[in-house]
């Protein structure tokens, strides 16, 4: 398979088709970036870099940052970790909070806002310097140093963060919240911030097409079946209330981020980061999606 012709005809088809969607605008930082770019990176299993369009340039990463925080307690907390958040899909915005009142304060799952928010709450129990530690585990597992925190952009969704401090003082009133909440509400709104290109995402997530090893880390990260777990989270519920329509459209697990960008993986083959900022009304890249759809069905095998 030659990947790098692969992803610049899915590049071309997806440019050609004119698509269009809407910047996040509720985190101003956010609203001021281009529109128009567009880039794919795919990383395969040799640690092979391919990418097109603005694949090196750096992007939010948002919410695809709660892959990597569930990765970093997932194995210190093993199966306690899910007395406090579930694993089913929401079916709800990715920032809903109904669910939470008559599910008594255990979010449906990681990915969304109240259930990443119970993962930087773990988090913050188990790792001192917590923001200083994820970036230090993100640069490991891309084998450079790439992360950076933008603080304009932390900062503004501080400044407009009234969702997220309902939803960590829900989970206190309901026993599920450990730490101060303006301490974990800064870690979180940090990790959100971290900004990659699409190369470094591709290689963050490389190790869950690796049964947990990270050719670039040079370690065993999660166990095999603590990685395909994650990647069973990503499928059913990393494109929140658009889950099943990411699985039937792409079949790949993956996580988006209102930063416009997508990372997946095709667990023994390769991991892939696509992004550009404009959004459907879910929350999720319009071209970035279209690209992936495209990909897998130019693939010669898929996950299923
Ligand atoms: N930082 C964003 C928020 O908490 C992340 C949302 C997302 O990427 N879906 O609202």
């Amino acid at each position: 398979m030659d990947y790098q012709q692969l992803i610049e005809e899915v590049y071309q088809e997806v440019q050609s088709e004119n698509l269009k969607g809407k910047v996040a605008d509720y985190i101003p930082e956010i609203a001021n970036v281009d529109p128009n770019q567009f880039g794919i990176a795919l990383v395969d299993l040799k640690g092979n870099v391919y990418g097109v369009g603005d694949h090196q340039v750096p992007f939010s990463i948002q919410s695809i940052s709660k892959v990597h925080t569930l990765t970093m307690v997932f194995h210190r907390f093993n199966s306690k970790l899910w007395t406090r958040v579930n694993v089913e899909p929401s079916g709800d915005p990715f920032n809903s909070i109904a669910q939470l009142e008559y599910e008594k304060g255990i979010p449906r799952n990681p990915f969304i806002n109240a259930g990443a928010l119970v993962i930087t709450d773990a988090l913050c129990s188990k790792f001192e310097n917590p923001i200083d530690q994820i970036t230090d585990f993100i640069n490991e597992l891309t084998g450079e140093s790439c992360v950076k925190i933008n603080a304009d952009v932390k900062n503004s969704e501080m400044a407009h963060g009234e969702r997220n401090t309902a939803l960590a003082y829900f989970l206190k009133s309901f026993k599920n919240f450990d730490n101060p909440i303006d301490e974990v509400l800064e870690v979180y709104f940090s990790h959100c911030a971290m900004e990659m290109s699409c190369v470094d995402l591709a290689k963050s997530f490389s190790f869950l097409a690796n049964d947990g090893y990270s050719i670039f880390a040079n370690r065993q990260i999660l166990s095999e079946s603590h990685a395909r777990r994650v990647n069973a989270v990503m499928l059913t519920c990393g494109f929140y209330d658009e889950a099943g329509e990411f699985a039937f459209r792409v079949g790949m697990p993956g996580k988006s981020g209102v930063g416009g960008g997508v990372a997946a993986v095709m667990p023994h083959k390769f991991s892939i980061a696509v992004w550009s900022p404009e959004l459907n009304e879910k929350g999720n890249s319009v071209k970035s999606i279209r690209a992936l759809e495209l990909l897998t069905d130019k693939l010669a095998f898929s996950l299923f």
